[in-house]
């Protein structure tokens, strides 16, 4: 039975109109591991005992015990529409806020997205997010409302207020595409229930319902409501089965390859050009053209290795085929074995098709985010982006030293696992440091160090990350080297939010070609001057060479970038990593002979100078704050506020929905330790809540001194604050 399903799903896997690639988003608790579960077991992938209670998407077991989803892994399922049968292939997400970095990869891979919304709860801060990630990639949703019998059951609606409510679900979320994507909109992703871009029913209970299912069934929306309240769900799953229900809406309204690559080549690929081989190839979804694969997710299996996933946009891949991964040194990666995914299992195949999700093993330079390909050079596909960034960090050390080589492995593992963790050592302590999204992120992260990895490891507890920036403009400011031959002349800038936007998103890079880049600095607002002398990008600063005609200033040039960074990397008030900066390089003096202006000249004159010019500009710490949301019975609500103002944090919503109040507010991290067990407690444990990356604000003047004397401290830095001259002497 095992080889007959591997067989079709391989045969549908070279027909691109029969393939649909697919991912479910939600917010945390609304369904969606129930809906997956549900879903393979109704396509026969899993035994309908087990779904439900294996969970079989959270294949690791941490998740399990956890009851959340972690890892994007995926799965590929067949079903049948209308005489013909279809290939599913379906990325999991994690619907937790703390891995958002895994719903942006996941929505690179996919084309379609079913939006999951909790009937009762209706749309989350967290669904909004998701959906933007989904509409910014291109990714065409539907929506499945589910919990339907809560609704009927818990909340007693009747029937004409369950089909009101139903209503302002579709409507809310109709809001937010419009808002978010008004020409997508407009294009025909508006949802309509009628059309059948809609379904609504029961994950738990499996059966749902949709209005062209009504019509091609028979079964009526008040048959659903009365099945519902007498609690015959047998008889409704029967009669309206989830799978045959979502999948149906899934195979008629979510693209197929060939329709979503024209679509989606053009947003994810910017930087391409249409007309090149690669280009036609990808938009056409040609399996004759060149390979171009992305890579979206990387894990480790004890037998093959490093197997990596993503998605097939053109060419065909067959094991022995030579890649290259863009961006690194272009050494020939030959692939060991191609594969695709049933349930959590990697099934061994032939060859893959373009338009598929697939895994291959043998890809050595490959990271999540790479762009790999056939052919030597090609432009990449647009970067990641990560919505959230690293806020927390751990020092881990090996219990036992003669783990210390293996952990150092491990922890590069881990940092090409997960692209929104940062593994980096302190250059002064000689610590790994491990940086996550938030305390559960690191806790999972390093309890998997230990378990699948099998180092034991010693931890720190947590520790915010803080960032530094300028607050005014200064310059030039002069650095000198220790010879004094070598003077270096900086200007300083903070940058404004709209350019720092521009960076995020990605809309300034410097891996276009030279024209392309300058375009796009006039249209930021940059003069001719500078549009033409961008020399380099890091994170979200910025640094511009406004010299003519100097001397030795090219071959110089490496190591005053090597000393930007590296002052960048750790500013002067706390040693934290440095952003929003404009800096200007506007004169340099060098010395004749290239033996006195090496690194140990350069280096320190140039770092000294931005390190001192950050001080004289204005300094200003920044700490990482969270959007909180607490979900309370009403006469908890007193004990939910609390919660958020007494955290340094500002309550700025509330919405009451039934017996039910949702309490929505702001606070920093370095306020939240202990948060979830201290909301379970006030509430008696009657709280649902969620975090959500709120960006960087400044630390308030009346405690800067004291966390910064802190910060210094722990990295066991001097506690007296360094003064310009400490740099520029
Ligand atoms: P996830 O966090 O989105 O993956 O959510 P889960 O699938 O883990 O579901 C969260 C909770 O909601 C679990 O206790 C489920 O049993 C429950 N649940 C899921 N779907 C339904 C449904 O249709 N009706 C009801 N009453 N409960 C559901």
């Amino acid at each position: 039975r095992r080889r007959k399903m591997v067989e079709r799903v391989t045969t549908l896997m070279s027909q691109p109109e029969q393939i649909r690639n697919i991912g479910i988003v939600a917010h945390i608790d609304h369904g969606k591991t129930t809906l997956s579960d549900n879903l393979l077991a109704g396509a026969g992938m899993i035994s309908e005992e087990i779904a439900g209670k294996a969970c079989w998407m959270d294949s690791d077991e941490e998740e399990q015990a956890r009851g959340i989803t972690i890892d994007s892994s995926n799965v590929s399922m067949v079903h049948e529409y209308g005489g013909k049968e279809y290939l599913i292939n379906m990325i999991d997400t994690p619907g937790h806020v703390d891995f958002g970095g895994d719903v942006t990869r996941a929505m690179r891979a996919v084309d379609g997205a079913v939006v999951l919304v909790d009937a009762v709860e209706g749309t989350m801060p967290q669904t909004e997010t998701v959906l933007r990630q989904a509409l910014k990639e291109g990714v065409r949703p539907v929506l499945f409302i589910n919990k339907v019998d809560r609704l009927i059951n818990e909340l007693l609606v009747d029937e004409v207020e369950m089909q009101i409510r139903l209503g302002k679900v579709i409507d809310k979320v109709n809001r937010l595409i419009k808002g978010m994507n008004e020409e997508a909109y407009k294009s025909g992703w508006k949802l309509d229930a009628a059309e059948g871009t809609v379904a609504f029913g029961s994950a738990l209970y499996n059966w749902a319902i949709s209005i062209p299912y009504m019509k091609t069934s028979g079964v009526s929306f008040k048959d659903v409501y009365d099945c519902c309240k007498a609690g015959d769900m047998k008889t409704l799953a029967k009669s309206s089965p989830l799978c045959e229900v979502v999948l149906d809406m899934v195979v008629n309204h979510l693209p197929d390859p060939l329709v979503a690559q024209k679509r989606r080549v053009p947003i994810i690929w910017q930087h391409g050009d249409p007309s090149t081989t690669e280009g036609q190839a990808m938009l056409h979804c040609d399996p004759k053209g060149p390979a171009c694969l992305m890579v979206t997710d990387i894990s480790f299996d004890p037998h093959a290795g490093e197997v990596a996933t993503g998605r097939l946009f053109s060419g065909t891949l067959k094991r022995g085929n030579e890649l290259y991964v863009m961006g690194t040194a272009k050494n020939v990666n030959r692939l060991t074995q191609v594969a695709i995914f049933m349930g959590a299992e990697r099934i061994e195949v032939e060859s893959l098709n373009a338009g598929n999700i697939v895994a291959v093993t043998g890809l050595k330079d490959g990271m999540v985010g790479s762009t790999v390909s056939t052919m030597m050079e090609m432009q990449t596909f647009e970067s990641l982006k990560h919505y959230s960034e690293p806020v927390m960090t751990v020092a881990v050390e090996a219990k036992n030293m003669k783990d210390l080589p293996k952990l150092v492995t491990v922890l590069r593992q881990v940092g090409k696992e997960d692209p929104t963790v940062l593994v980096k050592i302190d250059e002064e302590t000689g610590e790994h440091l491990i940086s996550g999204m938030g305390e559960l992120h690191l806790e999972i992260i390093t309890h998997r160090i230990h378990r699948d990895k099998g180092v034991e490891i010693v931890t720190t507890p947590p520790i915010v990350v803080y960032r530094e920036t300028i607050t005014g403009s200064i310059g030039p400011i002069e650095g000198k080297s220790p010879n004094r031959h070598n003077r270096f002349y900086l200007e300083f800038e903070p940058l404004s939010e709209e350019i720092v936007k521009k960076l995020k998103d990605g809309d300034i890079i410097m891996d276009v070609p030279a024209m392309e880049r300058r375009d796009a600095l006039l249209e930021a607002g940059f003069d001719k001057d500078e549009a033409k002398n961008l020399t380099a990008i890091q994170g979200t600063n910025m640094f511009f060479d406004m010299t003519k005609g100097i001397q030795n200033l090219n071959e110089t040039m490496e190591l005053v970038l090597e000393a930007w960074r590296e002052a960048l990397a750790g500013g002067p008030l706390a040693n934290e990593q440095v952003q929003n900066t404009k800096i200007r390089l506007v004169d340099v003096k060098l010395h004749e002979d290239a033996i006195h202006r090496g690194p140990a000249q350069v280096i320190p004159a140039v770092r000294g100078a931005v390190k001192g010019g950050i001080l004289m500009a204005g300094v200003s710490l920044l700490e990482p704050m969270q959007i909180l949301q607490i979900t309370v019975p009403q006469d908890h609500m007193g004990a939910a506020t609390a919660q958020i103002q007494g955290r340094r944090g500002q309550v700025f919503d509330m919405k009451s929905e039934g017996d039910t109040i949702t309490v929505i507010g702001k606070a920093p991290v370095a306020e939240l330790f202990g948060f979830a067990g201290d909301v379970r407690s006030a509430t008696e444990g009657r709280a649902m809540w969620s975090t959500e990356f709120a960006g960087f604000e400044t630390v308030p003047a009346g405690m800067l001194k004291d966390v910064v004397k802190e910060i210094r401290k722990r990295k066991g830095l001097k506690e007296q604050i360094p003064e310009p001259a400490d740099y520029l002497s």
